[in-house]
């Protein structure tokens, strides 16, 4: 069942030299350390958030599995409010979109790897596809692309509309089509970050056509080295953080304008041996 395969795969392991734990290392190498003993505990469920189970439902859906989800009939332990509102932009999509809209499928959640400064560095994305001139104008009624090609898609969850460079200019942007030609020699015109926006505060939490965005990032104009020193920063703080026990302090507490955060280790675990 779909639900059994949802369970097992959200409990499962995660990649462990993707974007994410780079971007983390080059803050702070004893967090990265940190986040993959947490990982390899298995306790993983609760650390999963919408976006993670959303991208999982995507996974597995595309990967043959027919079931259909209904909220209801979710076993107790999965019926987590971050596993509902997954659940519930999930379904919406579906209702909107068919499965092949994007194009003909290549490759689902498929992991590339490449070596950088003798480290490994991967990517996995979301969904490679080929887009014909003929998918073209159904396609355009949510962006524009530069014409037909490889392209890679990238799920995400957003609570309402950002600034499209937030997406255009992200480590997925400038990496994941670079990643890809590196390991398989195959060139990608672009990443299309599809979105489907929460709206947490509306009233009305219907999913409709407005509920979607979706943003195009050409692959032209961007290189391997612009994450190098991302790779190098990281690699020198995990050294930093076996040899000596130490992390960033600076990362430990970050100030944005209307609060503050903390790193999930900040007086707990990090204090330890
Ligand atoms: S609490 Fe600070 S030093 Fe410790 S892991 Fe988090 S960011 Fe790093």
């Amino acid at each position: 069942m779909l639900i059994d395969k949802l369970h097992e795969s959200l409990t499962g392991g995660g990649s462990e030299a993707g974007m994410s734990y780079w971007s983390t290392a080059a803050a702070c190498g004893k967090r990265a350390l940190l986040d993959k003993r947490k990982a390899l505990s298995g306790d993983r469920l609760k650390h999963y958030d919408v976006g993670s189970v959303y991208h999982k439902l995507h996974e597995l859906w595309r990967l043959g599995d027919h079931v259909e989800l209904e909220i209801d009939k979710l076993p107790a332990e999965l019926t987590t409010p971050e596993m509902v509102e997954a659940i519930r932009l999930f379904n919406g999509w579906r209702v909107f979109w068919p499965k092949d809209y994007w194009g003909r499928t290549l490759a689902v959640e498929q992991e590339v790897a490449v070596t950088l400064l003798n480290e490994k560095v991967t990517a996995r994305p979301d969904l490679v596809v080929d887009i014909t001139e003929e998918d073209l104008p159904r396609i355009k009624s949510r962006v524009e692309l530069p014409g037909p090609g490889r392209y890679i898609i990238d799920f995400k969850t957003a609570a309402g509309e950002n600034d499209p460079l937030v997406y255009s200019e992200s480590l997925q942007a400038v990496w994941y089509c670079n990643a890809w030609k590196e390991a398989t020699g195959e060139q990608c015109e672009g990443i299309i970050f599809d979105i489907i926006y929460k709206h947490p505060r509306r009233k009305d939490r219907s999913i409709t056509e407005e509920s979607f965005g979706a943003v195009f990032a050409s692959a032209y104009g961007r290189h391997v080295a612009d994450i190098q020193g991302l790779v190098e920063q990281g690699r020198d703080n995990v050294m930093r953080a076996k040899a000596y026990n130490l992390g960033n302090r600076a990362e430990c507490v970050r100030w944005s304008p209307y609060k503050a955060i903390t790193c999930p280790y900040f007086g707990g675990v990090c204090e330890g041996p």
